[in-house]
């Protein structure tokens, strides 16, 4: 069985993904999705111009050989372009396997787990009182579990994933008026004295059931950091996120030492070198990587059974920058892993977004349910796609109120 040919496609309703085609002698042919946030043209070109022809020829069933050829042939390793682009592939060749097995992929990983696995939603507001109604609606829907942010008082901007006016869901954060970032302001002070006593209405109006979440987007010092976990303690959070900057591990050691609250960090992570000492000292709860730009399905399954043996459950990532093949992926990870935690979930499901990727995957009452088509169960609409190309976008940076530079 031979590779022929492969196609990266860029677009998408109101996204630029980027969607690869996998065409093999058979007849079959597998999808992967290289969507790099804001950045999608760099894995787009990296596929066309060094790896599609490299993979042509290759026999797509040696989906573990192609990966490390791609890994340790290109010399300078990792980076979350080249994780984008080989995690497309390796998606697709999973995809191909499946197809050729008859099975979807969670059968190939070991079969299910769980029937559905619970997501969770993202509730926002520009103040307290439209976060409750955010938060509201949501619960409505069925959903167990329910992420919240909120514009803090006196704060020079929004805040992360806060509307800027009225009540809603989170806004894509994308601005698709060119490439130059907007600019948002940000004050730790207001944040540490406020979210505690916002987060403790939040759990006395909605009753101990509810699953909450907090994402800080490595806003904090690693002080600040512990100082929050601890004033929240008594909310009893699922899950505090990215409460520091992802990149330094030894950061969680000082928040672990003063407090029991849950954390989950690694949505910006590209390998298991990047969480490695998080998992292996238990300084997490939750690894948030996501096949998109952590290399595929290969190489996040590895990150998935080191953190098994740790206590570490999974909640990948789900934002809107993933398409609906790396959901899907996700999805059939989650069906079969032991330690499967809990999945964010952005609504995709818009008929023009269904209409590119068709699909037999479902949400029902704030649960995912995986689909029993072969492979990843996500097919690509290449007529359809020929209405979209790619708009350049950005999202905002942060400074502080004397001009420097903070996380976004
Ligand atoms: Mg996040």
């Amino acid at each position: 069985m031979k590779i022929t040919d492969a196609q990266v496609f860029v677009g998408g309703p109101g996204k630029n993904y980027v969607t690869l085609k996998v065409m093999t002698d058979q007849g079959i042919y597998g999808l992967g999705d290289a969507t790099l946030n804001n950045h999608e043209t760099l894995p787009a070109a990296y596929l066309r111009d060094y790896l599609v022809p490299n993979l042509v020829g290759m026999d797509p069933r040696n989906s573990e050989d192609i990966w490390q050829l791609f890994y340790r042939g290109a010399y300078f390793r990792r980076g979350p372009v080249a994780m984008a682009a080989y995690g497309a592939i390796d998606m697709a060749l999973w995809d191909i396997k499946g197809k050729l097995a008859g099975m979807p992929l969670y059968q190939l990983f070991g079969g299910k787990s769980r029937d559905g696995a619970m997501v969770y939603a993202h509730a926002a507001g520009s103040d307290l009182d439209a976060l409750m109604d955010s938060v509201a609606s949501y619960v409505e829907q069925g959903f167990k579990a329910v992420r919240v942010q909120c514009g803090i008082p006196g704060m020079p901007s929004a805040g992360y994933a806060v509307p800027k006016d009225d009540v809603g869901t989170t806004p894509y954060i994308t601005d698709f008026s060119g490439i130059r970032p907007s600019v948002e302001g940000w004050d730790t002070g207001r944040y540490m004295r406020y979210m505690p006593g916002a987060l403790a209405e939040i759990r006395a109006r909605f009753g101990p059931d509810l699953k909450i979440l907090h994402d800080v987007h490595h806003r904090l010092l690693p002080r600040e950091a512990a100082e929050l976990a601890k004033a929240v303690e008594p909310v009893g959070l699922f899950w505090l996120e990215d409460p520091t900057p992802a990149e330094d591990q030894d950061a969680l050691k000082l928040l672990r030492q003063h407090s029991t609250v849950p954390i989950a960090i690694g949505e910006v992570f590209n390998s298991i070198w990047d969480c490695n000492k998080l998992i292996e000292n238990e300084l997490i709860d939750f690894i948030r990587v996501a096949v998109t730009y952590a290399g595929g399905i290969t190489h996040v399954k590895r990150i998935v059974d080191l953190a098994a043996m740790h206590h570490v459950r999974t909640g990948f990532h789900g934002a809107p920058s993933h398409s609906p093949l790396s959901m899907a992926a996700q999805a059939h990870l989650n069906a079969w892993a032991p330690n499967f935690g809990i999945q964010e979930y952005l609504v995709l499901g818009t008929p023009a977004c269904d209409a590119l990727f068709p699909s037999e995957h479902r949400m029902e009452n704030g649960m995912m349910y995986v689909s029993d088509a072969p492979g990843l169960g996500v097919d690509f609409d290449e007529t359809e796609a020929e209405r979209y190309t790619y708009s350049p976008g950005s999202h905002p940076i942060v400074r502080l109120e004397d001009g420097t530079v903070w996380n976004y």
